[in-house]
């Protein structure tokens, strides 16, 4: 569950990623400047890894390269993704668990000053919002699925040549 490997919904799903992004906006006079905020998806690339998780790049529309705060989250229970920290020690596996599936801001990633509100902001809109949650495993499972390309029919197998008598 290593967070290298996460590739963003518009790369791979763009019409999906340009319809269903959520986008907040924030009127002057808030606590944050005034602007359109995107909520950018950015799933698991590996085909063989079923984490069930996002990552969440916040960035103002104007300026979609830069990482105002780096979310993490899981939908699934905690005991799902406790599983998946089975190497580490039971009391640190329960902790990372609750940590995703309550939304944490991201160690590694890029954050910024507001990335306390946008965390905020975005426990919200999940704790108000089950229609966005469904969203989220909805854009995870259709990355998946465009990440695996059904093969169309096994055109290079050899057919065993019947030989004539
Ligand atoms: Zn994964």
């Amino acid at each position: 569950m290593a967070d290298f490997g996460m590739a963003d919904l518009f790369e791979r799903c763009p019409d999906l990623a340009v319809r269903e992004t959520r986008t907040v906006f924030v009127p002057p006079g808030d606590a944050l400047p005034a602007g359109e905020y995107g909520f950018l998806e950015n799933y698991c690339v590996d085909s063989s890894c079923d984490c069930r998780r996002v990552v969440i790049r916040v960035c103002n529309a104007q300026n979609p390269t830069v990482a105002l705060a780096t979310i993490n989250y899981g939908w699934e229970t905690e005991e799902f993704y406790r599983g998946w920290f089975k190497s580490a020690p039971p009391d640190e596996a329960a902790e990372m668990a609750r940590d995703i599936t309550g939304t944490c801001l991201d160690l590694i990633n890029p954050q910024s000053d507001y990335a306390d509100y946008f965390l905020a902001l975005f426990r919200e809109m999940i704790a108000h919002d089950a229609d966005y949650v469904a969203r989220l495993a909805r854009h995870y499972r259709e990355f998946r699925r465009q990440g695996n390309p059904r093969r169309s029919g096994n055109t290079n197998r050899q057919r065993p040549k019947r030989r004539r008598r």
